[in-house]
């Protein structure tokens, strides 16, 4: 059950990929297989022998593909969160060893959300909506806090809030 939730979770972020890093994944990986095995032993006289080469070609292709379409899938990610898109698509690109993805995937923001109001999209730490002013987490009426929507009693102040927390 766990399980096949993940899968689908990894279903949709894969969904967001771009259809251009896709084609270009594609084209990196079918480009990988001419290079190799197609012009490679036409100037290189010093080859492994082809079953190696086409293991070589295979594996360097996918790899290829997969750096590929993280990078389309950074650019995506990246601008649904309200991030930069452009400066980390460059960064995941350009910073050697990987440390563009792994500072992208410690960095990057929450997803937006939008609000239940008008749909505008905003950040999950927001707490009014900034186009309409919609309170997106309720406050205490008495001390000002924010807290849950199902909340009976403040947990901060410890006064009733169930109607200060309907009305908003
Ligand atoms: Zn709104
Ligand atoms: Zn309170």
């Amino acid at each position: 059950m766990n399980q096949v939730q993940v899968k689908s979770h990894f279903r949709s972020e894969l969904a967001i990929i771009p259809a251009v890093a896709r084609v270009i994944a594609v084209l990196g990986f079918l480009l990988m297989q001419i290079c190799l095995l197609g012009l490679l032993p036409h100037f290189e006289r010093d080859i492994p022998p082809m079953p190696f080469l086409v293991l070589i070609s295979l594996v360097g292709g996918a790899v290829l593909a997969i750096i590929i379409l993280m990078i389309g899938y950074v650019n995506a990610d990246s601008k649904r969160r309200g991030m930069n898109a452009l400066l980390w698509t460059l960064l995941v690109i350009f910073v050697p060893k990987a440390l563009g993805f792994i500072a992208y995937f410690l960095l990057r923001k929450p997803l937006l959300i939008p609000c239940p109001n008008c749909g505008t999209e905003v950040g999950s730490d927001f707490r009014y909506c900034p186009k309409c002013g919609h309170a997106l987490t309720p406050s205490c009426s008495h001390c000002g806090r924010s807290i849950s929507r199902d909340y009976v009693c403040c947990p901060y102040c410890g006064k009733p809030v169930r109607a200060a927390a309907a009305t908003s």
